[in-house]
C-alpha cells in the first residue's frame, strides 16, 4: 500500500517539463489517490510517442492510436517470494498463487477502475489485461507493461529482463492503462545491473546470456524466451525475482 511518507517517494518520479492545468493536475491526483486506496504500490505516466512501432508490431494499430499509457505497480509478498520452490508442482506453489491468483486480479480490478475514471472524464481508456491474452508461439501478451513502465520512470530493464525498480527491484507485477488524457509523463531511469550476476548464475535453464539491455537489441540477444517458458509449463520458477539483490530486503539476503 501506499501510505504517508512512503506515498510521496514513490509518486514523486521526475517528469517532463510541461505545465498542466488544473483540470489535468486534479485528475493525476484523483488517478494517484485511486491507485493508493486500491492497494497499488507504484503509479507512473508515460510518452509512448517513441515506441510506436514495437506497439504496433506487438498488439496492432488499435493499440497504437494511444499515446500515453499510466502504469500501475503491485508489490509481491517478499515472504512469499523468499520462501519460492521451483521444483514444487505448479498447483502446489503458493508463489504461483500469490502472482497469478491474487496479485495479477487485483492489478486488472484497479485498471478496471482508472479506465473508469478517466472515461467518465471524456477521454478515451483501454486497461490492458495484466496477463492474459498470451500468444505462446510468439511468447508475448498484446502489450509490454515493462515498456510502459519503464517509460514512465519506474525502473529500468535488468540483464533479466525483468523491470528493476528501486524501491522493490522485481518483486512487482504492473498493468498498464492506455489512454489519450494529457498526463505529464514521467522521464525513463538510466540505470544499469553492472557487475552483478546473481540472475545469470542462479536461473535453472540459463536462459540469460548476460547482456545488459540496449532498446535496440532484440530480446534474444539477452534472453531465451522459450527456454523458460517451457520450464514454467511445470515449475513454479520466479528465482531471477528472488534473486535480485535489488528490493531484497536484509533478511533475505
Ligand atoms: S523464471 Fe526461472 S527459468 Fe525463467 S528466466 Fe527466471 S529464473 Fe530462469
Ligand atoms: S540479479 Fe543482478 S544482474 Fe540480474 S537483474 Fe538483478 S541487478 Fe541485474
Amino acid at each position: 500500500m501506499i501510505d504517508g511518507r512512503r506515498q510521496t517517494a514513490r509518486l514523486q518520479r521526475p517528469k517532463e517539463n510541461r505545465t498542466l492545468s488544473t483540470k489535468e493536475t486534479r485528475l493525476e491526483q484523483r488517478l494517484k489517490l485511486l491507485v493508493s486506496q486500491g492497494g497499488g504500490d507504484l503509479f507512473g505516466m508515460a510518452d509512448l510517442n517513441s515506441a510506436r512501432e514495437f506497439i504496433t508490431a506487438q498488439g496492432g494499430e488499435s493499440l497504437n492510436r494511444f499515446p500515453r499509457a499510466i502504469s500501475l505497480g503491485m508489490r509481491l509478498s517478499d515472504a512469499i517470494v523468499n520462501q519460492h520452490d521451483p521444483n514444487e508442482k505448479n498447483e502446489d506453489s503458493l508463489y504461483r498463487h500469490h502472482v497469478y491468483r491474487v496479485v495479477t486480479p487485483a492489478l486488472d480490478f484497479l485498471a478496471q477502475r482508472i479506465y473508469g475514471e478517466l472515461q467518465a472524464e471524456g477521454y478515451e481508456a483501454f486497461p490492458v489485461p495484466a496477463s492474459l491474452p498470451y500468444d505462446t508461439e510468439k511468447l508475448r501478451g498484446v502489450f509490454s507493461h515493462k515498456l510502459a513502465a519503464h517509460l514512465s520512470g519506474l525502473g529500468w530493464i535488468g540483464k533479466s529482463c525483468l523491470l528493476i525498480t528501486p524501491e522493490f527491484g522485481p518483486r512487482v507485477r504492473f498493468v498498464t492503462v492506455l489512454t489519450d488524457a494529457p498526463l505529464s509523463p514521467g522521464i525513463p531511469l538510466n540505470r544499469k545491473c553492472g557487475r552483478c550476476q546473481a540472475c545469470i548464475v542462479a536461473c535453472p535453464t540459463k536462459a540469460f546470456s548476460g547482456t545488459e539491455f540496449r532498446p535496440e537489441d532484440p530480446v534474444e540477444t539477452r534472453f531465451n524466451t522459450r527456454a523458460c517458458f517451457e520450464y514454467r509449463r511445470t515449475h513454479p520458477c520466479g528465482t531471477c525475482v528472488a534473486e535480485c539483490p535489488v528490493g531484497q530486503s536484509k533478511e533475505s539476503r
